[in-house]
């Protein structure tokens, strides 16, 4: 079995990150500014954490970070022909 990690910038902070593309929480985006007709992309981990001390505050459920969201997806998991930008859930 071969695994995939996928890199790419965060679409709120902008630092390269690793990812399973399957579970990462992902904000539609155009041009940089959330559009609910945007493709995904991708949040990392101390963005999703700082998200949901914001949330917490204003009575809003956290962000789930699903297991696995930060780590290699096995290779037969991604759907290859999808041109989406990700399968993830979004936020
Ligand atoms: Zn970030």
């Amino acid at each position: 079995m071969g695994y995939v990690i996928a890199h790419a910038g965060c679409c709120a902070c902008g630092n390269v990150f690793s990812f399973n593309p399957n579970l990462v929480p992902s904000i539609r985006m155009t041009a940089g500014h959330p559009d609910p007709n945007g493709q995904r992309e991708p949040v990392c981990e101390p963005c999703v954490k700082r998200a949901n001390v914001q949330r917490a505050k204003n009575n809003i459920p956290p962000i789930e970070i699903l297991p696995g969201a930060y780590e290699g997806a096995d290779e037969y998991s991604i759907d290859w022909n999808d041109n989406r930008t990700l399968n993830s859930k979004e936020l």
